[in-house]
């Protein structure tokens, strides 16, 4: 009895059955629990209705294995019941453990799941809970309607969603899995494709967290939500494209053409393709644009796009792509195992194309183009060396005359480089007095043999190393460096020196000319210079037509009014406004009259075709009618043979120029050639 009073101070119930589950003793708590029944009596009477059935179950399976163990409820109670059969003998001992106060949390933490699904299902978004380790996945009622489905309709197992997701999308989702199991994440976020019911793919952020893990930190259950993306990623694709590609020609621009010559470098030698860059560009296709107007521009270079679009190859031995990348400037990338051949074939194609007439805005408009190749991996296997390339046998195609193709070659790259290092040369060139004048006499055709009262002024560099340099050469890098404005500023002065002087040893009514770049029209600096041109010449005492300024085409047709009012400025203070290489460029001769063009010098080009008779002659002879008709002079340029210099004369031109009367020479071989006893009145000798 001493035993059973022990059992009677225990905190546990504990009790004695029979196999049939007949409860035969129990001690004082239990007891006290069931409010002293009499024995013996089944246990399964005194638990809950709904833990009955169970218990009878369980209980018969205990018999085999002679334990038992189960959680039911005896009276207001949550208790874990545990027994085990006697030794020798049919009876079991077993005793109950008040498990209320965990039941009651697990019961309070299944409540809270529910209300957080319910929030969250109330945000619009689809819940997802899944029991990581046992394998299934629970799927709120939202998250089946968000993929088209109904409750029932499909296995909700995280295999057959994991099923449903965008094979390009799986890699990624599994990282961020691995990412946030691992604990790398705080929270787990992917975007992923999900395929509907309807058979579409949904775009879906699913943001989740692991929300139990087991003794060993391997994540036991995840919760998350799935938000529908589907029309944002629409409208990041549409803001994608549209930033890859030219609003204008709907060609891809110069980013993604960047995109794609990365790609194609990079699968090149997997594909055992080569590439070539062509770089594409229009001739003068700012005359267009400025003597047509702007939208007549925009629908040429449409229509550019689309025929530089159909020469690209269609079958698979070779492809192309042509992007705009601004202005007049496309390009074309193509992919050929042979990409020198396939660059000449493709590359004659588009100069054909583009060549051909354009009907534009009611107009026939005839352009070139002019194309700089490079190949990969010849010329370079990086985006810029091939850029650079191109670009350097792109300029080698239009120094050539344009209307024409250039592959690059290492004898480019060279040139290239000697242009750049003239270009730094350059800049020593005014400081250490490398720049002198020449003077070319300008004659009047009507009386050859009387002494010139005009001439122009032409620049040369004496380099240290390289000797003359022709202007032909180093002007161009003087307009792209801005330096010209400086040098221009220079030749201004000097000339204007030498015409005071000439002036003033008896020449009167002397003129001097001299070459004004365009970029010195429009450099900022040289607006502010500009006035000082005629202030000089007033502090010089030298009436404004003691010089001229020679100009070209390409200045009137920019429709600049800034330009325009610095023209009539040099013009209100007198200067004598010439325009150079007459006939080269697009505009009419009626044209001009609306800038005040004093003269117009016919390029060398057409004196030079005079002996043939023919076209040039005809041409001549039209430049100088309508010049007249319209009161302006005419100066012929190149003047090289006596034929040329009577075929001028005969058709009423007013002024020669050429090598038949002098070249450019020195101040003072000039003054001794053309001016000594001139003062008199008459030069002697022959005209050579
Ligand atoms: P340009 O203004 O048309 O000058 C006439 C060019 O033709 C000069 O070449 C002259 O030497 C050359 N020339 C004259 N008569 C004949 C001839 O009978 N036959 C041949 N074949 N050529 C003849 P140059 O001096 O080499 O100058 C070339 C160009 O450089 C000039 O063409 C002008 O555009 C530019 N230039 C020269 N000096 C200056 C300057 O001070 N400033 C600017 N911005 N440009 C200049
Ligand atoms: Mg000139
Ligand atoms: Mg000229």
């Amino acid at each position: 009895m001493q035993f059973s009073t022990l059992l009677d101070a225990l905190p546990q119930q504990v009790w004695k059955a029979d196999a049939q589950g007949r409860l035969l003793w129990m001690n004082a708590r239990l007891a006290e629990a069931l409010n002293r029944p009499a024995l013996p009596s089944p246990l399964v009477n005194w638990l809950h209705a709904d833990d009955r059935e169970a218990f009878s179950h369980c209980w018969a399976l205990a018999q085999a294995s002679g334990r038992f163990e189960m959680e039911y409820r005896l009276g207001q109670h949550w208790v874990l019941a545990q027994a085990q059969r006697l030794p020798d003998s049919p009876h079991w001992l077993g005793t109950h453990i008040d498990i209320s106060a965990r039941r009651m949390a697990e019961a309070r933490l299944q409540q809270a799941d529910d209300v957080w699904k319910l929030a969250l299902e109330c945000s619009g978004d689809g819940v997802w809970d899944w029991h990581v380790q046992r394998g299934t996945e629970h799927f709120s009622e939202r998250y089946l309607r968000l993929h088209g489905f109904q409750p029932g309709d499909l296995d909700a197992t995280p295999a057959a969603f994991d099923a449903r997701t965008h094979p390009d999308d799986v890699p990624q989702m599994n990282r961020d899995r691995e990412d946030h199991f691992a604990g790398r994440t705080a929270i787990y976020r992917n975007e992923h494709r999900v395929l509907a019911k309807d058979g579409t793919w949904k775009w879906v952020l699913s943001r989740g967290m692991v929300i139990e893990r087991d003794a060993q930190g391997q994540p036991v259950r995840m919760v998350g939500t799935h938000t529908d993306i589907t029309d944002r990623k629409r409208q990041e694709a549409l803001v994608w494209q549209q930033a890859r590609l030219d609003a204008l020609t709907g060609l891809p621009n110069r980013r993604a053409l960047r995109e794609r010559i990365e790609r194609a470098l990079a699968q090149r030698a997997v594909r055992q393709e080569e590439l070539a860059v062509m770089f594409v560009d229009l001739d003068h296709f700012k005359e267009v644009n400025d003597s047509l107007g702007h939208d007549v521009g925009d629908a040429l270079l449409v229509q550019v796009a689309l025929r530089l679009q159909a020469c690209m190859p269609a079958g698979d031995a070779a492809s192309g792509v042509v992007a705009r990348m601004g202005g007049d400037e496309f390009t074309v990338l193509l992919a050929a195992p042979d990409a020198a051949a396939a660059a000449e074939r493709i590359g004659q194609q588009l100069l054909d194309a583009v060549s051909a007439a354009f009907a534009v805005g009611g107009e026939r408009v005839y352009v070139s183009a002019s194309i700089g190749v490079s190949l990969a991996p010849r010329d370079g296997v990086e985006i810029e060396a091939l850029f650079k390339h191109a670009d350097q046998a792109l300029y080698e195609a239009k120094g050539a005359g344009r209307n024409r193709m250039r592959l690059f070659t290492p004898a480019l790259h060279e040139a290239a480089q000697r242009r750049a290092r003239l270009a730094a040369e350059l800049r020593e060139a005014l400081p250490a007095r490398q720049f002198s004048l020449v003077y070319q006499p300008i004659l009047s055709l009507r009386e050859p043999a009387s002494p010139p009262r005009k001439a122009e002024a032409l620049l040369r560099w004496t380099h240290p190393k390289l000797g003359e340099v022709s202007p032909a050469q180093f002007i161009p890098l003087a307009e792209a460096s801005g330096l010209i404005v400086d040098i221009g500023d220079w030749v201004f002065r000097e000339a204007a020196a030498q015409v005071k002087a000439w002036r003033a040893a008896g020449h009167e009514g002397f003129q001097v000319s001299v070459n004004k770049s365009p970029v010195q029209f429009f450099n900022e600096r040289s607006q502010r210079l500009q006035p000082d041109w005629v202030a000089h010449l007033r502090e010089l005492g030298l009436p404004g037509h003691a010089l001229a300024v020679e100009i070209t085409e390409g200045l009137l047709l920019e429709r600049d009014e800034a330009v325009a009012e610095r023209l009539r400025s040099l013009r209100e203070a007198g200067l004598s406004i010439s325009l150079d290489d007459f006939g080269t460029g697009y505009s009419s001769l009626s044209y001009l009259q609306h800038h005040d063009i004093d003269t117009v010098k016919i390029d060398r080009s057409f004196v030079a075709g005079l002996e043939a008779g023919g076209k040039a002659l005809a041409l001549c002879r039209a430049i100088v009618t309508m010049a007249h008709e319209l009161g302006m002079q005419v100066v012929a340029e190149g003047i090289e043979t006596e034929a040329q210099m009577r075929a001028l004369q005969a058709m009423g031109c007013d002024w020669g120029q050429g090598w038949w009367f002098g070249k450019g020479v020195s101040a003072e071989a000039f003054e001794e050639r053309w001016l000594s006893g001139a003062v008199q009145g008459t030069v002697t000798g022959t005209a050579r």
